[in-house]
């Protein structure tokens, strides 16, 4: 039995052009105990592979989050998979905005620790005693109460180019990181404020919110569905939409754009943009915000000197690598002297 992929992610776009089907964006998450779960992610993949489903899926003890694409036309197959699982039957499933066929290149279903890396002991408190979770309208009208405190549970490079009108967004790499800078930057307010917090697709104010709640925070509350379930009630029943910006997701399409406001600036020259590449030396690879001017002028990377290695013959290029494996993993938030404009 083939329980992993067989084609490189060319072949594989390659297919999906030639079968010029339409395929949705989907993601979801659910905390459940997984008594195995590898006889569980095989049957996922031995399920999920005919279906021609692609994405990346994590399965743990605690559950399972998972982003994924398959073709419209096999959505009820997957679907009713979901439903024969006791545990996924009726799931909110977050279908993406703008539609893109190449998101997913591989189905990649993988067994890990937790479903999110959030650096958490979790018998250290109740992780189910979570916070109230309110759909969009509750949201809002949480959001306008002066008794409110807004907070963004994403990392800096995601709150940058989108964000909720008044959120705190704490300018860190890690989930982790923004746990413990909130809870000190709140910490005399724990019981007279309204802790309010929202995330991309709600997965990590699951645990942020019971986290709070052990942390002695009275009244919290999380955006149930994360900002993709915000945006789909906003336009389903005309919401008055109060998110800014665009919605930094983690596959190919990097955003998805939710109001026409641009709230960050090109990291090279400082104009108003709010775009993000990956620098096109591969040894860099860092994520950073470029205009379409010094995309041109750089010729997509974020350094002269990247894009001085990124001229050379590939051939080069690798034995300048050579013994310096680690530059693309230091990078890789999004953070870097020689972006001057990076606030
Ligand atoms: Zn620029
Ligand atoms: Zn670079």
């Amino acid at each position: 039995m083939q329980l992993y992929n067989k084609l490189s992610a060319e072949e594989r776009a390659q297919l999906i052009d030639e079968a010029g089907k339409d395929r949705l964006t989907i993601s979801f998450y659910q905390y459940h105990n997984i008594g195995n779960p590898q006889v569980f992610r095989d049957h996922l993949f031995i399920t999920w592979d005919p279906l021609e489903v692609l994405g990346r899926i994590y399965v743990a003890k605690e559950g399972i989050n998972a982003q994924l694409s398959l073709p419209a036309d096999r959505f009820h197959e997957f679907k009713a998979h979901l439903d024969s699982i006791s545990f996924l039957k009726d799931i909110r499933l977050n279908v993406a905005i703008e539609q893109d066929n190449k998101s997913f290149l591989k189905l990649k279903v993988k067994v890990r620790d937790k479903i999110v890396a959030d650096g958490l002991n979790d018998d250290l408190f109740d992780v189910t005693n979570k916070g109230v979770h309110l759909n969009a309208e509750e949201f809002n009208k949480l959001l306008a109460d002066p008794n409110t405190i807004c907070v963004d549970m994403r990392n800096h490079y995601e709150s940058e180019i989108g964000h909720f009108d008044g959120a705190l967004t704490p300018d860190v790499d890690t989930f982790r990181d923004s746990l413990d800078i909130i809870e000190a930057d709140l910490k005399d307010h724990k019981e007279d404020k309204n802790l309010l917090m929202y995330c991309t697709g709600g997965i990590r104010c699951e645990k942020a919110s019971a986290y709070y709640k052990y942390k002695g925070f009275k009244n919290v509350f999380q955006l149930e569905g994360g900002i993709i379930e915000y945006t789909r009630q906003v336009n389903e029943k005309g919401i008055e939409n109060k998110f800014k910006g665009k919605n930094f997701v983690f596959d190919h399409r990097k955003s998805e754009r939710i109001s026409e406001d641009v709230v960050s600036n090109c990291h090279q020259c400082g104009e108003s943009c709010d775009t993000h590449v990956n620098c096109a030396n591969e040894a860099c690879h860092l994520l950073f915000i470029q205009c379409d001017s010094c995309n041109k002028k750089m010729e997509e990377c974020c350094s002269v000197e990247c894009k001085e290695i990124n001229a050379l013959p590939y051939e080069e290029q690798k034995e300048l690598r050579k013994g310096k494996s680690n530059s693309n993993k230091i990078f890789k938030k999004g953070r870097s002297e020689v972006l001057k404009f990076k606030k």
